[in-house]
């Protein structure tokens, strides 16, 4: 059974505030990078991603990225924030979800994760046994792949919404 639905939805990543983290009960964030902390044309951290995390840090809630895309994009996105990063992860198999909760010395069950997207992002994490959390996608322009994904996201989302989630 594919579990696509995240438990906890956010329209922007700074949204996911230390606080917002502890009451979801997670002690550990581990990251999607691809439109959720970066724009898929954008190679480095911004400052307003800096500062994010670095308020997380001042929480003492340790962050990991995971990313399905290649190593030469996480380590360039990754230069300036010296962040345990697993690349080609491989979403949504569990392995790299659990691996960065090794990294992060966390357990799946109190450590949350933030991702753009339900097929890779949310099934892998609620199949690992992460708190999911969705987040909206950072702004366009998506390669026409991903846009497709969108597509294919849409029915879900609408019937959630329908419920009130
Ligand atoms: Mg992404």
């Amino acid at each position: 059974m594919i579990r696509l639905r995240p438990r906890y939805r956010v329209s922007h990543y700074t949204r996911l505030t230390a606080e917002a983290l502890q009451r979801m009960g997670a002690k550990a964030l581990v990251c999607d990078i691809d439109n959720t902390l970066a724009a898929h044309d954008v190679g480095t951290a911004d400052s307003t991603v800096c500062a994010w995390l670095e308020s997380l840090h001042q929480a003492g809630i340790p962050v990991a990225v995971v990313s399905n895309n290649g190593p030469q994009r996480v380590e360039l996105f990754n230069a300036s924030l010296g962040l345990p990063c697993l690349p080609k992860a491989g979403k949504p198999k569990p392995r790299a979800y659990l691996n960065a909760c090794r990294l992060l010395n966390s357990d799946p069950a109190t450590t949350a994760f933030l991702g753009d997207q339900l097929f890779t992002d949310m099934a892998g994490a609620n199949r690992a046994g992460l708190i999911s959390v969705l987040t909206e996608p950072l702004p366009f322009p998506e390669p026409f792949f991903i846009r497709l994904k969108r597509k294919a996201e849409a029915p879900f989302l609408w019937a959630w919404a329908k419920k009130g989630h």
